[in-house]
């Protein structure tokens, strides 16, 4: 694989139709600035502002362009919130939709057809693959992401976590627990 981009880049550059240093500044973005971390920030501040997390389920598009992350495939947002009685879960069937905005390129294994096709089949299954045991009285819902719509999951905030900052909350918010494939961490 690495070969043929290598091999496809030198020939979109020979004639001309690439630039190789904008695409250094696309890899560099996606490897550097846009990731997990920025819908940590969205979660953590949800948990501490109220009327940011209103802002949040009523407009995620615009609520987390408040805090400057927008753009390729987060155009349009919206926010599931997890709770006590319901897990929400986010796939895309047909492919591999995901808001990169928030939480960078997508994991190999949510693009792959086991994940796409027995999530959505075997919820609970996957999950303990994931390490996640849910209650049995836990709804789950699932989100299709497609290209037009994405989702971010907002885990529960931990329990513990009450006294923590908004920035050492981030710290708790990974990136399977805003696919809905895991939870908040615990604080030490
Ligand atoms: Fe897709």
């Amino acid at each position: 694989m690495a070969a043929r981009v290598r091999a496809l880049e030198m020939i979109l550059s020979e004639k001309g139709l690439i630039d190789p240093a904008a695409i250094d500044v696309i890899v560099d973005t996606y490897q550097n600035k846009v990731g997990p971390q920025n819908g940590a920030r969205v979660v953590a501040k949800a948990w501490c502002d109220q009327t940011f997390a209103d802002w949040l389920r009523s407009d995620a598009t615009a609520a987390i362009a408040s805090l400057g992350f927008t753009g390729r495939q987060g155009e349009h947002m919206r926010a599931v919130f997890n709770t006590p009685q319901t897990h929400n879960i986010v796939v895309c069937t047909l492919c591999s939709c995901y808001p990169w905005s928030v939480l960078g390129l997508p994991p190999v294994w949510y693009k792959s057809p086991p994940y796409r096709s027995r999530a959505v089949m075997d919820p609970r299954g996957v999950l303990e693959e994931f390490g996640v045991t849910l209650d049995k009285d836990i709804k789950i819902r699932f989100w299709d992401s497609t290209a037009e719509l994405r989702y971010l999951v907002v885990p529960m905030r931990p329990a513990g976590s009450e006294e923590m900052s908004e920035d050492d909350l981030c710290t708790l918010v990974t990136r399977d627990s805003m696919i809905g494939t895991g939870l908040a961490e615990l604080p030490r």
